[in-house]
């Protein structure tokens, strides 16, 4: 990508004052990877983000808007633009519906949810980073999904300005999937429809997940969840390869049609492979941790090394599910 002049950084400046030049983006994601972002911004308000946005348009700044940061692979060049991270944490509860929007933190939106008595949301207690980033890659664990939750996203779409209300079907939601990926849109807000439950019952099942996801997460480590989707497929001849090299896929596994990465990287023995300070972790092969300092690059090594081996050896190819930013 070309780089920004001084002068155009600047300019841009003019307007957007708080804009921070040149940001370690390790500084806002969840790996703790990620160089410079020539500006970078937080907007805690919907018209602070959609005035940030205007601004970078109308001076031709690329702009990348994100949350939590706890889905990105950001390169150590950084991104050649404005990195915009919305804080709206705001949300509100009405009956049994909850509009939030696209900054609201999905863990306090499921504990609100819960300590409401409403049910169906719990899951979200777990997962790191906002109710935006959520609904763009339709978040999921334990069986459940954003779009098991969502009735509607409010969303600007970029190639038109218009903000467009979307209804579940319209988000074209699947497995770590939605339109939003495919089309570029900002999430404004989402608004989730859930049960009338207890109390009690909904608060009991969070604190049973987040059990649960201690026991069979690597803890007190820096990563980005999971690294690559798990793999789909339609016909069986998909895994051929595979069936040479196992005595038995798990029956769950053939049963969804989905074979987990994770025991894939486990069969094939990478577990704790590194490359510089990056790792995947001996506790669970779909996670991919920083050790200190990893570079993205290392990173990238790593997660390309991991793919090629499933390639070659297991006839699958794997699908990231971390986003890559300013590569
Ligand atoms: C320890 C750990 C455990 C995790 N466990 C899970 C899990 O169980 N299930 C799961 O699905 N994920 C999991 N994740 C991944 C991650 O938490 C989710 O994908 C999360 O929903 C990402 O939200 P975010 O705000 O951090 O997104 P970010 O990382 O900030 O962004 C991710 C993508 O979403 C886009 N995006 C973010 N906000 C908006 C917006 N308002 N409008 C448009 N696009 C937007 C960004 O442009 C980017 O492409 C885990 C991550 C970690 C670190």
């Amino acid at each position: 990508m070309q780089k920004l002049t001084d002068e155009r950084i600047k300019a841009l400046q003019l307007v957007l004052p708080e804009a921070r030049r040149d940001e370690l983006m390790s500084a806002h994601t969840s790996m703790k990877i990620g160089g410079p972002a020539r500006l970078y911004l937080i907007v805690s308000t919907r018209a602070d983000l959609l005035n940030a946005i205007e601004a970078a348009k109308s001076h031709k700044i690329s702009f990348y808007v994100f949350g939590g940061g706890s889905n990105m692979l950001v390169s150590d060049d950084g991104y050649e633009g404005i990195m915009l991270q919305f804080a709206d944490r705001s949300y509100k509860i009405d009956g049994t519906s909850i509009r939030a929007a696209g900054g609201a933190l999905t863990g306090v939106v499921a504990r609100a949810a819960a300590e409401a008595g409403l049910t169906g949301f719990e899951w979200g207690a777990g997962i790191p980073g906002t109710i935006g980033g959520a609904t763009y890659g339709n978040s999921g664990s334990f069986g459940w999904e954003m779009k098991d939750a969502v009735a509607n996203v409010e969303a600007l779409k970029i190639s038109t300005n218009a903000i467009i209300n979307y209804s579940n079907a319209e988000c074209r939601f699947g497995y770590r999937d939605s339109r939003f990926k495919r089309d570029p849109h900002v999430i404004l807000s989402t608004t989730l429809e859930l049960r009338t439950g207890d109390r009690e019952g909904a608060l009991k099942k969070v604190a049973e997940i987040m059990e649960k996801r201690k026991a069979s997460q690597p803890q007190g480590y820096f990563s980005a969840g999971c690294l690559f989707k798990n793999f789909e497929y339609e016909d069986e001849s998909a895994l051929e390869k595979l069936q040479t090299q196992v005595e038995e896929i798990p029956e769950a596994m053939l049963k969804q049609k989905r074979i987990s990465a994770g025991w894939l990287i486990d069969l094939l023995g990478l577990k704790g492979t590194k490359i510089g300070n990056a790792q995947i972790s001996p506790i669970h092969g779909n996670f991919l941790v920083n050790l200190g300092n990893a570079r993205a690059q290392d990173a990238m090594a790593l997660s390309s090394l991991v793919k090629m081996k499933i390639r070659d050896e297991l006839g699958i190819m794997l699908e990231d599910e971390v986003q890559l930013v300013g590569w």
